[in-house]
């Protein structure tokens, strides 16, 4: 017999391998394997009756049956084919660490009952109706959390309701592989883990629930190059598995499907909100942090012994107008364009145009363009000077790591004051903040990156509801008038996504386009960009494509092409790619990536 089996490793087709007298493998077997010297694990995709006299050996198999079935290894299929990645880095990836004890097959059969269309939680208390109805079902769920912390506090919000296994990487192999074994063997009802669990083997009927649907952490980089809520939908429309999502401020495309009927809306009555208001900066942005609307409110705040919380984000590298507020935009993507000081132009990362640097606002002719917002330092700066007797702490969880990030979050837990990034709020519970001020969220809302609204609405909402009822919000803005700003202030979320949706609408994005970005790293600059002009033509022609000119990175070693395309947009780029040789062979070294539907753009 023969096994041709598949590696986590960026190659479209599997290798093959004698299958040695005395062991018998099967699909969806994982097995070990020579694979350029090195014995490596491997996943069984078909097994034939060849001889094979002249291949090498499977050196033994992995464990004694297969840890997923034919229907789960053909959501594998799907996955690979629409995040355009290796079926071998899929499949591998989703599977549990490998152990030694026998796992039983899942014994699952997808059912054929009918059941409710996925249901997305929003609103206050979603979490608790969650917990509800997870308790209301009697049946296995499976809680899909953003990343290990989260899962964490889910298994311990679940424990009232029973014993909770945990498939993530927050406890040992041992007990992620004895979690997966208990749930095959239908001995485990809660299940809790991070998008590494969702292949687990669940029964029909059981309950799929994904937490923070509008994560970017639910899509990280690598394999599987997809976000975790598109797995999660289609596994539960596969196998007929209830699906429910919670989110505070939902992914636009998981909107979209709301309006569409796709998707089941649970949203409560508006419950009690802060004091929202927007305090216009525009002429005074440069010389004052702070607006005489938030030093007043800071004051009160701390006179009323509150905790203060002061959003601030890294310096955007973009260009604004400080009379009128205008940001610099490119004409046809309607994208910030990105600053370079060194090359004196603007460029645009999606398209690629570039335009000279200006002197003149192109709105109201005003002389004073210039490199927007403030950075956390100097407004750490402004609030000292003005609150001497308060305890101010920093805390920037994604830039800093280890002892210095445990020492800042010590300090930021006992601080009156908190100048933190997006991060930071994870601190804090729901209405446990006295006052939320943003010092200047324009920083977010004009990122190069058409999903910058939608992330800076989901930060200020977020902070809205960390705030006491009785408490303020105070957003500094030079666009006072944007609507992702009246939408926090109304607490109306279709206020938002309407005009967005209206937005994504007009310029043919996500979700109305599928987007791509194909990088190459070849060794230098030169190379790179000849295997771009490689890809670019391998692409050229292919109908319903928009191939945008392959621009440099910062470093100008790397070129980034995006790809603009329908919904068969994987499909297209697989074709054209594995059909140019050049092309191929440069993706098999690994030196060309493509990422399918990007949520996080590349700076
Ligand atoms: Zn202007
Ligand atoms: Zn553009």
């Amino acid at each position: 017999m023969v096994a041709d089996v598949a590696f986590d490793a960026p190659i479209a087709h599997p290798f093959s391998y004698r299958v040695p007298d005395g062991l018998t493998v099967v699909r969806g077997q994982r097995v070990l394997a020579a694979l350029r010297g090195a014995s490596r694990i491997g996943v069984v995709v078909d097994v034939r009756s060849d001889a094979g006299e002249k291949l090498k050996p499977i050196l033994r198999a992995v464990e004694p049956a297969p840890l997923l079935d034919a229907s789960t290894l053909d959501l594998v299929g799907w996955i690979a084919a629409d995040s355009a990645t290796s079926f071998g880095s899929t499949c591998l990836t989703l599977m549990p660490p490998p152990t030694l004890a026998p796992i039983p097959r899942s014994g699952a059969v997808a059912g054929d009952r009918d059941v409710s269309p996925p249901e997305l939680l929003i609103g206050a208390g979603r979490e608790a109706r969650l917990i509800e109805r997870i308790a209301g079902a009697g049946t296995t769920t499976l809680v899909l959390s953003a990343d290990v912390d989260g899962a964490a506090r889910w298994a311990q919000r679940l424990g009232k309701l029973g014993h909770v296994v945990r498939l993530d990487s927050g406890v040992t192999d041992a007990e992620r592989s004895q979690a997966w074994r208990a749930l095959a063997a239908g001995e485990a009802a809660l299940a809790v883990g991070t998008r590494s669990a969702l292949l687990a083997p669940l029964p029909a009927g059981a309950t799929v629930a994904l937490i923070d649907e509008h994560e970017a952490a639910h899509k990280p980089p690598g394999a599987p190059r997809m976000h975790t809520r598109d797995i999660a939908l289609e596994r539960a429309r596969r196998e007929h598995l209830r699906a429910l999502l919670s989110s505070a401020t939902p992914s636009v495309e998981m909107w979209w499907h709301c309006d569409s009927g796709r998707v089941r809306l649970d949203g409560p009555p508006p419950a009690p909100w802060p004091a929202v208001s927007v305090a216009d900066t525009r002429g005074i942005a440069k010389r004052e942090a702070l607006t005489p609307a938030l030093a007043r409110a800071i004051r009160e705040t701390l006179t009323a012994r509150r905790r203060v919380f002061l959003g601030v984000s890294r310096l955007a590298s973009i260009l604004g107008c400080d009379e009128c507020g205008v940001i610099l935009k490119c004409e046809s993507c309607a994208i910030a364009l990105a600053y370079s000081p060194a090359g004196r132009t603007l460029t645009c990362r999606l398209c690629g145009t570039a335009v000279p640097l200006m002197n003149v606002c192109p709105a109201c002719r005003g002389r004073r363009l210039a490199p927007f917002g403030w950075g956390a330092e100097r407004v750490e700066h402004a609030v000292r000077r003005r609150f001497v007797s308060a305890r101010i702490a920093r805390f920037d969880p994604e830039a800093t790591r280890g002892a210095k990030a445990e020492a800042q979050r010590k300090a930021a837990l006992s601080a009156d004051v908190v100048i933190g990034t997006r991060g930071a709020l994870r601190l804090f519970g729901p209405a446990s903040l006295g006052l939320a001020g943003f010092v200047s969220p324009d920083q977010l809302l004009g990122l190069p990156d058409f999903r910058a609204t939608e992330r800076a609405f989901g930060l200020l909402w977020a902070a809205a509801e960390r705030v006491g009822p009785d408490g303020q919000v105070i957003i500094q803005s030079q666009n006072p008038g944007h609507y992702a700003l009246d939408a926090v202030t109304r607490q109306d979320l279709a206020a938002f996504y309407k005009p967005e949706l209206k937005f994504r609408a007009e310029l043919g994005y996500p979700p109305f386009r599928r987007l791509a970005i194909i990088t190459v790293a070849a060794r230098g600059g030169p190379e790179s960009a000849r295997l771009a002009d490689a890809v670019t033509a391998a692409l050229a022609g292919k109908p319903r494509l928009t191939v945008y000119p392959a621009t440099p990175d910062r470093r100008n070693r790397a070129r980034r092409i995006v790809v603009k395309g329908h919904a068969d947009l994987p499909r297209v780029l697989a074709e054209a790619l594995e059909g140019a040789d050049t092309v191929g062979a440069a993706r098999s070294r690994g030196i060309m990536d493509v990422e399918v539907d990007p949520v996080e753009w590349p700076s």
